[in-house]
């Protein structure tokens, strides 16, 4: 049976905080083990900066029902990786096959990593997120794979899992494969809340009220036949081809067709966004040109036809 032996030095050399936890190299499933990927999932744990890894003991030790290790490694709230298994862990069960991983025995094809976040009120943070891109790419050019060899159980699954939740699995694949190539892709987010680069009219109120929200609060207003934007300012590194990506909070009541207004090279451009669903997550606008330069970028208009608030929450730019 084969061990990853290598996978802390290969993730300090990434950058990636790791916590070695105890007998790491002989602590395993009997088994097979040849992976070719790796596997994110979540933890369905409540985690919090004071309590950052509840369910670093049950990934070591398993439960009544499934014998530990239960991953290689488990992602806690500050991004820091407790590495528990050099070998076979129980976390992946069947595979159904997803992209390049076949179908057959998830635990033999993939490394696994269990990012402590509870998944149903709770993203994963900013900080998991980062660290688990870093130790993703690491790892699978260690094992000579490309991006596409990075999973979510929800792909892999045929028991129903929904982890990892609050991802965009080909965002993920693509910032992966960014931090192949050549390190990290340039990439900025702005939310209602950052200094200098938000402004908006005073018919935008401000909510907390729904627990999809990007940062402590976002910003609302009623559809009118009149622009009155909320803009969002760049400073675009160059002129070059950028993925805009938005965040929102998706309620039933909001609007249906949120026009959000891309300021490209070659003038504005709409694409009408449905905000009753899909909330709470990273959703694609597309890939634009834009100029170089510190400027508003990207802005939430209230001149949509459909009922129910607009929401103006965070904005992403990622250079492609
Ligand atoms: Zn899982």
């Amino acid at each position: 049976m084969a061990t990853v032996g290598w996978l802390v030095d290969v993730l300090r050399g990434a950058g990636v905080q790791v916590v070695v936890e105890g007998d790491w190299l002989n602590r395993m499933r009997p088994g097979s083990f040849d992976p070719i990927g790796v596997l994110w999932h979540h933890t369905a744990a409540t985690s919090s900066a004071s309590n950052p890894h509840p369910a670093l003991n049950i990934c070591i030790n398993g439960r009544s029902d499934l014998p530990g290790p239960l991953c290689q490694a488990l992602v806690d709230y500050h991004g820091v990786f407790h590495v528990i298994s050099a070998g076979r862990c129980n976390h992946a069960g069947v595979s159904g096959g997803s992209g390049p991983i076949p179908a057959g025995d998830g635990n033999t094809l993939m490394i696994g990593w269990e990012i402590d976040y509870n998944g149903v009120d709770q993203q994963m943070t900013a900080a998991q997120y980062n660290a688990s891109i870093a130790a993703t790419a690491a790892v699978l050019t260690r094992l000579g794979r490309d991006a596409s060899h990075a999973r979510g159980h929800r792909e892999t699954s045929t028991t129903g899992k929904i982890d990892p939740s609050f991802i965009d699995l080909n965002t993920m694949r693509s910032d992966v494969a960014a931090r192949m190539t050549g390190g990290t892709a340039w990439s900025a987010t702005v939310d209602n809340s950052t200094a200098g680069r938000f402004t908006a009219g005073t018919s935008w109120g401000v909510s907390s009220y729904s627990g999809q929200r990007y940062g402590a609060d976002y910003r609302y207003a009623d559809p009118v036949a009149a622009s009155d934007a909320a803009w969002y300012r760049f400073n675009v590194p160059a002129s070059a081809n950028y993925r805009v990506e938005v965040w929102y909070p998706a309620n039933a009541g909001y609007n249906s067709a949120t026009p959000y207004i891309v300021a490209t090279s070659s003038g504005n451009r709409t694409v009408y966004v449905d905000q009753r669903t899909g909330g709470g997550q990273w959703r694609g606008l597309g890939t634009f040109a834009l100029p170089a330069g510190d400027a508003n970028r990207v802005a939430v208009s209230r001149w949509s036809s459909a009922s129910g608030y607009v929401i103006a929450d965070a904005v992403r730019l990622t250079r492609v």
